[in-house]
């Protein structure tokens, strides 16, 4: 299985519009960030988690050209927003399977009613094939079991997902030790870090670490990382022994 990193960045990206701060201004590719986003593929599937406004620059970049599935951790517009332009993976495959908690389904209805339309639709609009996640039931994608792990990004539940011996965790602030639970054992664990600076609703790179010392995966990567983080080859001098920083374009193979 590879897990390829089309973004790594918070929320508006990375450079941000219009900052002089010297990280947006960087030369260092590891430096720009799209809004983040993983594509996970083997011969048999390949599917996304969160589909951000970046999503059609971030298929053209990888190459990838078949969408088997999305997988929303939850309704910020940096992890949805590029839901329109499935089109061409609509055109080609027919409805495309979407996976998401029933309150992001409810939110994506109403942000993107024209794709749920079913009478009278405009003939270029997409569809998808709604898949409702629920707590503590795992689903099959392809020939992978996904466990829905529940974080919380401030008071806003999100879902991460574990397949196999890797997770994928982003807008995690804090978990509950039943969640915990089901990261046991990881090889890898990709979760989110801000800034060195704490924030009410993200993981500070202090807390990030916390967990990677709970959890104990082999490795780990972080990701939604804001331009205050610092620069790449800087910050990630200063992370411990098999912690990495993820940065746009990164693949792995798990
Ligand atoms: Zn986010």
């Amino acid at each position: 299985m590879k897990v390829y990193f089309l973004g790594t960045g918070t929320s508006q990206g990375i450079p941000v519009i219009g900052s002089n701060h010297s990280v947006c201004k960087s030369k260092d590719a590891k430096d720009k960030r799209l809004r983040v986003s993983v594509w996970i593929y083997d011969e048999n599937y390949s599917f996304v988690i969160d589909c951000g406004p970046d999503f059609r620059q971030q298929m053209l970049t990888s190459g990838c050209t078949k969408l088997d599935a999305i997988l929303f951790t939850h309704e910020h517009a940096d992890h949805t927003a590029g839901l329109d332009d499935i089109r061409p993976f609509f055109f080609k495959q027919g409805d495309i399977p979407i996976y998401a908690h029933k309150r992001v389904i409810d939110n994506l209805k109403k942000r993107f009613d024209y794709i749920f339309e079913i009478e009278n639709k405009y003939p270029g609009a997409p569809s998808v094939a709604i898949n409702e996640v629920i707590s503590n039931q795992n689903f099959v994608l392809g020939n992978k079991t996904i466990i829905p792990v529940e974080v919380m990004h401030g008071n806003l539940q999100v879902f991460g997902y574990r397949i196999d011996n890797f997770a994928y965790l982003t807008d995690v602030k804090t978990i509950e030790a039943g969640e915990l639970e089901k990261l046991k054992n990881l090889d890898v664990l990709v979760v989110n870090a801000l800034r060195e600076e704490p924030h009410s609703t993200h993981f500070n790179l202090e807390e990030a670490l916390n967990f990677i010392a709970l959890v104990k995966p082999k490795k780990s990567y972080l990701t939604h990382i804001s331009h205050l983080m610092g620069f790449h080859e800087e910050a990630q001098q200063k992370l411990p022994k098999n912690v990495y920083l993820a940065y746009d374009n990164l693949e792995i193979s798990i």
